[in-house]
């Protein structure tokens, strides 16, 4: 992981994180959009950062994403992971995490979100811990508190999911010999 602010600051922050949001196209895809000939839409999600949002929501970190996109496919992989904070269609995702954290009552530093591209930009300011990936647009990549060494659908959410845990001390539990 590449860091724009120094280890001890970003696992403090890490510790109070009760939420992580996720953006989609990007960050758990490649950020390509592949469309067949009747033009139905595919994404390619990751095994590693699936089992990744699966540990975090065991230990009782909540997970959620906010996208500007809409897509059956998302529904399913979305329930798949046991994921109920699914915004879809969000073109205004400061709007989305307001939503969010009057819903669920949590407040901005309780609140990690990950993005790749201007949208993101307002949520990964206003929260608690922002993420992008090394991919993601420069802007982005700049404005994060730390980079993913992964690209984006290759395993960048799980590198997250693990330091959230490694953070939290919760994650030597889930190292089985
Ligand atoms: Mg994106």
């Amino acid at each position: 992981m590449k860091l724009n602010k120094d280890l001890d600051s970003l696992t403090a922050a890490a510790k109070k994180i009760r939420l992580l949001l996720l953006d989609v196209d990007g960050v758990l895809t490649d950020g390509r959009l592949y469309f067949s000939n009747s033009g139905e839409e595919t994404k390619a999600f990751h095994s590693l950062d699936g089992h990744g949002i699966k540990m975090l929501m065991s230990v009782g970190i909540g997970v959620g994403i906010i996208t500007g996109r809409n897509s059956a496919l998302l529904e399913k992989r979305a329930s798949d992971l046991g994921i109920e904070l699914l915004y879809q269609g969000r073109e205004d995702k400061l709007q989305a995490l307001e939503e969010i954290m009057a819903s669920t009552g949590l407040e901005s530093g309780q609140i990690c979100y990950v993005g790749d591209d201007l949208p993101d930009l307002p949520v990964l300011e206003a929260v608690g811990l922002g993420f992008s990936v090394p991919q993601g647009h420069p802007d982005i990549t700049a404005a994060a508190d730390a980079v993913t060494e992964n690209a984006g659908g290759m395993g960048a959410v799980r590198e997250i999911t693990d330091f959230l845990l490694k953070s939290q001390n919760k994650y030597a539990s889930f190292h089985l010999s």
